[in-house]
């Protein structure tokens, strides 16, 4: 096991990256920038088809760059083939070769490379030890767990010797419970391993569990980075505040704003102050009650707010649906939104750029 050398950790950095598959077609990934932070764990979190997988095999080299560059400790990785980046990918079903036993599954890149059986089945079992599989090193996947197929696809990707381990929604074919078992493992991996994870999914929940570095994606765009807790407390646009959830989007005169759903202060309408609403649904969620209501003169897309009580706060003044309740929150927890990213249609498009038709024009001429 003293023979498995952890390769130090890498920082990356994407400068103006840029995805476009088709030539006239929108930008899947467009001109964004990132520096993630060397050995910590990082999410990129987004709705589906916001460029995070595209951005991730731009980093691993599995998908060409449009333009832009990537940086792997500063030495600019944009154009070297996948294998000599020092990063490696683990995949969402983990892609076990299924005829092969765990043991052939990990040291499977080593015999591409051409090194010896004897070498590469030490190293190979070395790495299942090392994630605490070395005892099942001769079942095929079929005859494994969920949970230990996880670490075998780990111990395969590690044994490329990576810097960074990139993960595409590693957890999504995992029923629930196993989802948030495996979420723990992962995270307890990249600690004892000290490497740099970035890890894509479409679950705030699990970006939130996991990341110490979030980005949040919307059309190709980066709206938003920083840990669960700045994110989540300061959400920068409406997008990421709805997208986090257990946040409120009120238009008021100064612009629109966030609020917390626990920091939100109702009471019954006695025609005191505070914004009028009320109830449409009552929730009960154990340790609180979540109440569903709407604003009263507000238009129908935008008046649907919610309020989480703690259940002896909800039991000691109950409210029912059809309640007429008045809404209010403290000055400071509010957050003042940004625009968030636009649609690549709606964005303005490009200056034209100015060309310079001499030779053309000479051509013609002549
Ligand atoms: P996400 O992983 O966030 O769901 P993707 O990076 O897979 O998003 O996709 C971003 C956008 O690029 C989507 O509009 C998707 O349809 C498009 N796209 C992804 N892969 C390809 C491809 N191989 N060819 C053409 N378009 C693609
Ligand atoms: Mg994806």
């Amino acid at each position: 096991m003293d023979a498995v050398v952890t390769p130090p950790p890498a920082a990356v950095e994407v400068i103006a990256l840029t995805k476009r598959y088709a030539a006239g077609t929108p930008a899947a990934v467009d001109q964004i920038d990132l520096r993630i932070a060397s050995g910590g764990y990082c999410c990129l979190l987004g709705p589906s088809g916001c460029g995070k997988s595209t951005t991730l095999r731009m980093i691993a080299g599995h998908e060409s760059v449009s333009s832009g560059d990537i940086l792997l400790d500063n030495r600019n990785i944009t154009d070297l083939p996948a294998a000599a980046r020092g990063t490696a990918m683990m995949f969402q079903s983990f892609a076990l070769f299924p005829h092969l036993s765990a043991l052939d599954n990990v040291a499977f890149s080593l015999k591409m490379k051409g090194v010896g059986k004897a070498e590469r089945q030490k190293r190979a079992g070395d790495l299942l030890e090392r994630v605490a599989m070395g005892h099942l090193a001769e079942r095929k996947p079929g005859e494994l767990s969920g949970g230990q197929q996880q670490r075998v696809a780990l111990a395969r990707a590690l044994i490329t010797e990576p810097r960074v381990l990139l993960l595409d929604e590693p957890l999504s074919a995992l029923d629930p419970f196993l989802r948030i078992q495996m979420r723990a493992e992962l995270r307890r991996w990249q600690k004892e391993l000290g490497l740099t994870f970035i890890h894509v999914t479409h679950s705030q929940e699990e970006a939130m569990a996991l990341a110490d570095t979030m980005v949040v994606m919307n059309h190709g765009l980066i709206e938003q980075v920083g840990s669960p807790h700045q994110v989540y407390n300061h959400p920068s646009s409406e997008f990421v505040a709805r997208f986090m959830g257990g946040h409120n989007v009120l238009d008021t005169p100064a612009g629109a704003i966030a609020v917390r759903n626990d920091h939100m202060q109702i009471a019954p309408d006695t025609g005191g102050a505070g914004v009028p609403a009320h109830v449409t649904d009552v929730e009960y969620q154990g340790t609180y009650v979540l109440l569903g209501l709407a604003l009263d003169g507000v238009a129908k897309e935008r008046q649907t707010v919610s309020v989480l009580l703690g259940e002896a706060a909800f039991l000691a003044r109950p409210y029912a649906s059809g309640d007429a309740v008045r809404l209010s929150w403290a000055e400071a927890d509010a957050r003042v939104l940004r625009p968030g990213a636009q649609r690549p249609a709606d964005r303005a498009a490009p200056p034209p750029v100015a060309r310079d038709d001499t030779a053309a024009i000479a051509a013609f001429v002549a």
